[in-house]
């Protein structure tokens, strides 16, 4: 019996959960696996956090919320808003959803035409191709590699627009590549955006408080403030807080487009959960000493790998300014043979091999859009990252 439809037979499941739940297996069986496939800080949210959770359900907060979220949570994210980027929305252009990954969702479920182009800088997190695919658009992939800093250029995104486009899909911090685009070269693709008024952005700045050197992080829309009426603002709890499981997402953007969202909201999850909606809350107006202190641990975790491996003279490998991810090329070793006499053919053999004779996971480039490298997650003890790269420089030297 077939049961998928075109568009769900299309697209594929996340591949960085799928590794992420092969190690599991191995590890379960037996085996020494260092997991470094799924990006997720290994530490617990500020007990704040789960105590407000506890209080909303010993007070019987529990019912159904508002689709658009909390008004509460809405006011606290438009003073994050402000605060931190310096941006005034009300509390009407803003939303809230399960992780800021629904939030996209929403977005392309609510905009997209069939056949409307969204064009996505590569190397790109996994899932943003398969959730425009999924929705009837379709993805334009530009590749900005190492030597552009991974950072998409005003000329390449101008060479893309076409009059189907309908979105820009940006990320920075970026996953996979860490790279974080200064407030200039967002204005120099505003520049072009300007040309193009049935364009509207997606800003996903889920990262913006994992930074790893002296690189500012800035917001597009501070950036870009002539594009406010068609930029739209993803963020979240996840990363900056370590509330991966709490699923709460969060968007900024034009008044118009934020009931598009939150209709979508009210038509498939209702809400957030209103327990995780409460911690939230506490997470955004909380003492905020345990974003900077996370931030610092993966600093310090980010040295560790850059030593290790930029010592590997194989590897081809930027260190990241922001976000908890090593990119690494592995291009100048494909083609080479295992001590079984397997040939190491792409990214996605090096990272197979990587795991089942080395224990070590980590998602092979092609996922993101780039083939030819390897992402490791930093997001991992100080013992765990050493002997991560201790492993990996093993494989590297048996390979002929
Ligand atoms: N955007 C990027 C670039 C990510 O890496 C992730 C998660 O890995 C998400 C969005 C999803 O975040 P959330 O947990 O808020 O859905």
């Amino acid at each position: 019996m077939k049961f998928e439809n075109k568009r769900a037979a299309g697209i594929k499941s996340s591949p960085s959960m799928a590794i992420a739940m092969a190690a599991k297996k191995l590890a379960a069986e037996g085996h020494d696996i260092i997991d470094l496939s799924l990006g997720e800080p290994d530490f617990e949210p500020p007990v704040h956090v789960t105590e407000a959770a506890c209080e909303a359900i010993r007070r019987g907060r529990v019912r159904y919320g508002a689709p658009a979220g909390m008004e509460s949570l809405r006011q606290a994210i438009v003073g994050k808003f402000k605060t931190e980027n310096d941006l005034d929305y009300t509390v009407d252009e803003v939303t809230v959803a399960n992780g800021a990954k629904q939030i996209l969702f929403d977005v392309f479920l609510a905009t997209l035409e069939p056949g409307d182009e969204v064009i996505i800088p590569t190397p790109c997190w996994v899932s943003y191709g398969d959730i425009v695919s999924l929705h009837g658009g379709e993805p334009v992939y530009i590749n900005c590699g190492p030597d552009a800093g991974f950072k998409l250029t005003a000329e390449k995104l101008d060479a893309a627009i076409t009059p189907k486009t309908r979105w820009l899909m940006l990320n920075s911090p970026s996953n996979p590549t860490g790279a974080i685009y200064t407030a200039d070269e967002y204005r120099a693709l505003a520049g072009v955006l300007e040309r193009h008024p049935q364009v509207l952005v997606v800003s996903d700045e889920i990262y913006e408080h994992i930074l790893l050197k002296d690189v500012p992080f800035v917001s597009f829309g501070q950036a870009c403030p002539e594009l406010r009426e068609r930029t739209l603002i993803v963020n979240g709890v996840s990363k900056a807080y370590a509330m991966t499981g709490w699923r709460v997402g969060y968007a900024a953007g034009p008044k118009a487009l934020i009931a598009a969202l939150n209709k979508m909201q009210s038509q498939s999850v209702s809400s957030v959960s209103t327990v995780a909606q409460a911690a939230a809350l506490a997470a955004i107006t909380g003492d905020q000493a345990f974003v900077g202190k996370a931030a610092e641990t993966f600093a310090k975790r980010a040295k560790i790998i850059v030593g290790h491996l930029s010592k590997i003279e194989e590897l081809d490998f930027t260190p990241p300014d922001g976000a908890f991810y090593a990119f690494i090329g592995v291009e100048r070793l494909l083609g080479k043979k295992t001590a079984n006499g397997e040939i190491i053919a792409d990214d996605t053999a090096f990272a197979s091999h990587l795991l089942h004779r080395f224990g070590l996971s980590s998602v092979p480039g092609a996922a993101f859009g780039a083939p030819g490298f390897i992402r490791l997650s930093i997001a991992a003890s100080d013992p765990e990252l050493e002997s991560a790269c201790a492993r990996l420089a093993t494989m590297v030297r048996s390979l002929e």
